[in-house]
């Protein structure tokens, strides 16, 4: 795959504002927040998609999930709730072709999203 701003994220090449870091997984702020919460949590090593994710990446899809749900009950997000989104492909929404949960929160999510 082609390198990624998400891979230069886990390099340290360019800066994040990072909220939590493990063996395998990296969290930071988005930079175009949806949500007054909105951190995306990314594997260190790097999945394209979900479409690219074979049975092998099942152990470290379910560390990205969570490590999201730790976060969210770590900063008292998880009594109102939060959504966690993963985005594949040009219908799905996806721009950066690294892996990613977006973890969003502080607001009423709406059904159906856009
Ligand atoms: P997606 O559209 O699901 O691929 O999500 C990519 C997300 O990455 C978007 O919400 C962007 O705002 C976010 N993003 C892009 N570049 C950066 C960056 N350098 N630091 C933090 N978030 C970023």
């Amino acid at each position: 795959m082609t390198d990624t701003i998400f891979a230069k994220i886990v390099r340290r090449e360019i800066p994040a504002d990072i909220v939590y870091e493990d063996d395998d997984v990296l969290a930071f702020r988005d930079l175009n927040p949806q949500a007054p919460v909105h951190v995306l949590f990314i594997p260190k090593r790097p999945i394209a998609t979900l479409d690219d994710a074979s049975p092998g990446d099942a152990e470290l899809l379910g560390k990205l999930l969570l490590a999201a749900a730790a976060y969210a009950r770590a900063q008292g997000l998880a009594k109102d709730g939060y959504r966690t989104v993963v985005n594949t492909n040009t219908h799905g929404g996806q721009t950066v072709f690294h892996i990613h949960v977006h973890l969003l929160a502080g607001r009423q999510m709406h059904w159906p999203p856009g």
